[in-house]
């Protein structure tokens, strides 16, 4: 059992097992020894971790960046080449050919699982990419998918890695306008999707969608067409093309294309939390080292693993931690094409039961959402086989955490707070489970060779201190950096380079404690300040989620005569609780007692939902819009997963007095 004990901040933390980390890669030593090599010798430490990989032409030149303003660029092992899924693949053959890849679970838990080898998953991946060279894409070229969570959309990810095409992914729940978007952003040729997605026992018509979408494309747009369901489409003869047709008579022989490092291996949108999305370019050389170094000490996977990330290919947790992470260390990973309350609230861990999860990685949204319905749907399950648990997308309050912990890790297991970005194409701020101590709530300590530094948000100056509260930037470069926005340098300099010369700037807020742990407290955007007090939203809505009555909270800023800003609270609360004056009061008084007088609410609205992008994070943003009673500018509302929850909070916007 874990231990709690106090360190120097004389916080309560969770100390790391030394069971667990007599049996892991990475303990307490072994980290600080690492990291300090990490920083000091960048050139040697990741030169010795790229042999990790499987190259074609072995690199020479390691590290060639510079953040400074007017010369921005990233380049890593840049005479290199390799091909990167023959690193995800072929070279496992020898080894662990019979070994299951993918183990892939159905939306209905009726339908079998699959298992995928080494071996099928080479064959299908041999196949896709002849049958995608047969439909004119070559080196270079973009491919749009639009995918259920089926094993075909991490075949048609190696397949274009293995043709050297770039492939930019669109979640399945956007919609024809996005999509089409993103076909013409991109200048693609081919797009690659299926009937219907099958999720949460509805079914999504991407076929239909998709149809929709080219409508609004160049006419020699063509579309591959998984037939999922089976269920009823329209087909253009000539445009559309059956998958299975043509893969069942495609070779079975491909050599993989060689590529250079550099070579961008996809393109993929940002959230769109805070503004318009970006379109992330990842490379093939470090790109795929980070992933598979992060996956591999984060989750600390060891041989016989099964490892399971539940987001969706459609988000770059996806494309780094259940594809090309987890496969190009060998491991076996699951793919999940459901959601977490469907049939009922028990689904994830009836899953960790049947196929033995070993680490499980998901976001606070899901964690909220599950904590909310109740603990009998996790009692009733046996989760002995967890031994990591991880959390990624938004910061998670230390409710969530200890819920997570308890119920779900029954406090045996880890939890690995992972922040990062679709920028940084893994984790930068994570702890490692058999070396770094958690405090719930903290993403702790940064990965090896990523430097955070906290700036000072109005002179833009390095804070020393190891206490302290600002602007989180890096110092440095890491191999699984974005190298640009696609098609748009400028807008990648400008986004991440200028306001802070010298630094990466991530847009995010943070406190650094006495023990120098990270604390993310939101976006910097999101930073409130009442009364001449900055105060990041993070801490008050984790003070109401911790109320026994709050499922969720956001919280923004709006203009206050006096304080200069007041705290504007959107509550939803817990199945069957009831909205009333006297809750409201109470949770003002709760907040006051918990943070101080100063962060206490102003006004609370009673949210039943609140506006999330389609991977689940709040869009403070637009509570922001409609604090503020400016309802015209609600912004770049595309990637918001369901509208009419914007509708509802317009209507009942509380009375500013
Ligand atoms: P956009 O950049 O388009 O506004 P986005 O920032 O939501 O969208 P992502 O790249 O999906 O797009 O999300 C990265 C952001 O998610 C981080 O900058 C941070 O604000 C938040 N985040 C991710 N993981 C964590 C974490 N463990 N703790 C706190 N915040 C996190
Ligand atoms: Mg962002």
């Amino acid at each position: 059992m874990t231990e709690q004990k106090p360190i120097a901040s004389g916080e309560i933390i969770k100390a790391v097992s030394e069971e667990f980390a007599a049996n892991a890669h990475i303990d307490s030593s072994k980290y600080s020894e690492m990291y300090a090599a990490s920083v000091s010798d960048p050139e040697g430490f990741w030169g010795e971790h790229g042999r990790s990989l499987d190259w074609i032409k072995p690199y020479t030149k390691v590290k060639d960046t510079s953040f400074a303003h007017d010369d921005v660029h990233v380049r890593w092992f840049e005479d290199g080449t390799l091909n990167v899924a023959a690193n995800c693949i072929d070279r496992h053959l020898a080894t662990r050919g019979d070994q299951t890849a993918i183990i892939f679970e159905p939306d209905d838990p009726a339908e079998p699982a699959q298992h995928i080898t080494y071996r099928e998953l080479h064959r299908q991946v041999c196949k896709l990419s002849n049958v995608l060279e047969d439909l004119g894409v070559r080196k270079g070229d973009r491919v749009i998918l639009y995918m259920p969570m089926i094993p075909e959309a991490a075949y048609a990810m190696l397949a274009c890695a293995r043709i050297g095409a770039i492939h930019s992914i669109v979640f399945a729940g956007f919609s024809p306008d996005a999509l089409s978007a993103r076909i013409n952003g991109a200048d693609a040729r081919l797009l690659i999707t299926a009937d219907y997605a099958p999720r949460g026992g509805r079914q999504t018509p991407l076929k239909s969608n998709a149809d929709a979408a080219l409508l609004h494309t160049r006419d020699d747009v063509k579309m591959l067409v998984v037939k999922r369901t089976g269920g009823q489409t329209t087909w253009v003869d000539g445009r559309d093309f059956d998958y299975h047709e043509l893969m069942l008579e495609a070779d079975e022989v491909q050599h993989p294309v060689e590529v250079e490092a550099e070579h961008p291996l996809f393109i993929l949108y940002t959230s769109g939390s805070t503004g318009q999305p970006k379109g992330v370019v990842h490379s093939s050389g470090g790109y795929l080292l980070y992933a598979a170094m992060t996956q591999k000490y984060v989750f600390d996977v060891h041989e016989g693993d099964v490892y399971w990330c539940t987001a969706d290919v459609g988000w770059v947790t996806g494309h780094s931690y259940i594809v090309y992470g987890p496969l190009a260390n060998g491991g076996t990973t699951v793919m999940f094409e459901g959601v977490p309350t469907y049939p009922d609230a028990s689904r994830f861990w009836q899953v960790c039961d049947k196929h033995k999860v070993t680490q499980f990685y998901t976001a606070p949204t899901a964690i909220r959402a599950l904590m909310a319905k109740g603990p009998e749907f996790v009692e009733t399950c046996d989760l002995s086989s967890l031994r990591v648990l991880g959390t990624v997308g938004e910061p998670i309050n230390p409710e969530a955490w200890n819920w997570y912990n308890d119920l779900v890790g029954k406090g045996r297991c880890p939890i690995v707070d992972t922040w990062w970005q679709t920028e940084t194409g893994g984790h930068l701020l994570t702890p490692l489970p058999g070396a770094i101590a958690t405090k719930p709530g903290s993403a702790t300590l940064p990965f090896f060779g990523v430097q955070p530094v906290v700036l000072d948000p109005h002179s833009g100056a390095e804070i020393t201190e190891t206490e302290c509260e600002g602007v989180l930037c890096l110092k440095d470069s890491w191999p699984g950096q974005m190298r640009t926005v696609y098609g748009d340098h400028e807008r990648f300099v400008k986004t991440y380079f200028s306001d802070y010369k010298g630094y990466y700037f991530s847009g995010d807020g943070c406190r650094r404690d006495a023990d120098g742990y990270y604390w993310i407290t939101g976006r910097v955007d999101d930073v409130i300040n009442v009364s001449g007090h900055r105060m990041g939203t993070a801490e008050v809505e984790s003070a109401l989620v911790a109320h026994a009555k709050v499922a969720e909270a956001a919280v923004v800023g709006y203009p206050h005569d006096i304080k200069g800003q007041g705290i504007y609270c959107y509550v939803t609360l817990m199945n069957g609780e009831e909205p009333s004056e006297e809750l409201r009061k109470e949770l003002r008084t709760w907040v006051r007692t918990e943070i101080g007088p100063i962060a206490a609410p102003d006004l609370i609205q009673w949210a039943p939902g609140l506006p999330k992008t389609r991977s689940g994070k709040i869009m403070r943003r637009i509570l922001r819009k409609i604090a503020e009673d400016d309802f015209g500018a609600l912004g770049d509302t595309s990637t918001l997963a369901d509208p009419s929850v914007v509708e509802d909070l317009i209507e009942n916007r509380m009375n500013k007095k």
